[in-house]
């Protein structure tokens, strides 16, 4: 008897295991299947790509499936990407050394080239409108963004000058402090926040309808953004500094707060560096390094990328997972609710150094799936894929309007 009831107990427990898996697998598959069909179903943005600057170092052939680089058309096909925001980068050794403007100019030609090139693939778009006319269709908006203000050189004619070429956010700074502010990755502190002529920047982007993108830029630029802007800002490639203490690159709770109290949004980037902390620990101590080594050599520009490369690829950082890019996206819906919180992957920005599931542009899903884990709607799905940015941006359109108006 006690023989029998002991094997019906390992049958039981056989039997529970046996269809245990199949089932986790069942819902695995169903699970997938609903993100790939949120992914189509709704329009997906992403306000951060690196790609001009990486096929400014790499030409090749984004039409087609790339060997390198995170971003090409039958890959942001298959991940369901709908608009992306081309970032003109300019590296910032450029503000000293001169030839920002006509560095920004040949990105921004580099971008209508996509569309030139390949009209049946890649559109050019310019407003709210742009993006939502052309949503279904089997061409990828391009929207074109500038990573470092340096470009501006001191002209505020060039603010429209830009905005005329098609660029609709400018990033600041990027990692020096330059002539317009401070840049969270430099310790020098110019201006304690905005320069006299940063401030004259933003008030000539609300008039002109040019969205202020606080990424990058340190916490005392971010809060006098937050003062003066009469149009609500972004951050268009940020993560929450709640997982890496400290690290003034990505934005602590009480800026989350104070960026959506203006009706703004974080747009969470991706980089394992900026969602997981102990990532971004080993990482710190890495550049440590290389901007020793690169002091003690005196490598500069490209030299000390190659260096970088190869110093990384012989003592990697680590990887981080697509569930630690949902849980930052969770920490701020939890901090400022659903209507602050976007997708700003900076793919092509940061090497590989991408995490496990979020590789590249066919990797949108993967992220639905998390989010769909987590509980989130298929409204609150919508909402972070593009809506809440949308609204900023026409927001910033309207305000633009009403400026020059003088109303
Ligand atoms: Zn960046």
């Amino acid at each position: 008897m006690k023989i029998s009831s002991r094997v019906v107990i390992l049958l039981q427990a056989l039997l529970l295991v046996c269809c245990w898996q199949p089932c986790m697998l069942a819902a695995e598959a169903d699970l997938r299947m609903k993100a790939n069909e949120l992914a189509r179903k709704y329009l997906i943005i992403d306000t951060h790509q690196d790609v001009p600057y990486r096929l400014k170092k790499k030409m090749e052939d984004i039409s087609k499936r790339t060997e390198g680089g995170n971003f090409d058309y039958p890959r942001a096909r298959e991940g369901g990407l709908d608009a992306v925001f081309m970032a003109v980068y300019i590296p910032a050794e450029y503000e000293e050394k001169g030839g920002a403007f006509a560095f920004a100019n040949e990105g921004i030609d580099m971008v209508e080239g996509f569309a030139r090139d390949w009209p049946d693939k890649f559109v050019m778009t310019w407003s709210v409108a742009d993006v939502k006319g052309q949503f279904g269709a089997d061409r990828i908006s391009l929207a074109v963004g500038m990573e470092n203000g340096a470009p501006l050189e001191g002209n505020l004619a060039n603010v429209k000058h830009f905005y005329d070429r098609g660029i609709r956010y400018i990033t600041l700074a990027h990692s020096k402090s330059n002539h317009i502010c401070d840049s969270s990755f430099d310790e020098v502190r110019k201006w304690n926040g905005l320069s006299p002529f940063g401030r004259e920047v933003v008030a000539e982007m609300n008039r002109l309808g040019m969205i202020v993108d606080v990424s990058h830029v340190c916490d005392k630029t971010f809060y006098q953004i937050m003062e003066l802007s009469k149009a609500p800002a972004v951050a268009t490639h940020s993560s929450c500094r709640h997982f890496t203490p400290e690290w003034e690159r990505n934005m602590d709770d009480e800026m989350i707060k104070l960026l959506a109290e203006k009706g703004g949004v974080i747009q969470i980037t991706f980089g394992s560096m900026f969602v997981n902390g102990q990532v971004n620990k080993v990482s710190a101590n890495r550049k440590k390094h290389i901007d020793e080594y690169a002091e003690a050599n005196k490598l500069t520009g490209d030299e000390k990328e190659k260096y970088t490369r190869e110093f990384l690829k012989e003592n990697p950082i680590g990887d981080a997972d697509v569930a630690d890019v949902a849980a930052h996206i969770d920490h701020a819906v939890k901090l400022v609710g659903i209507d602050h919180v976007g997708l700003g992957s900076d793919f092509d920005g940061v090497g590989d150094h991408l995490p496990n599931g979020l590789k590249d542009v066919s990797c949108y899903p993967n992220l639905i799936g998390e989010l769909l884990k987590k509980g989130y709607s298929e409204r609150d799905i919508g909402k972070i894929c593009s809506e809440n940015f949308l609204r900023v941006w026409s927001e910033a359109e309207r305000i633009a309007c009403k400026l020059r108006s003088g109303k």
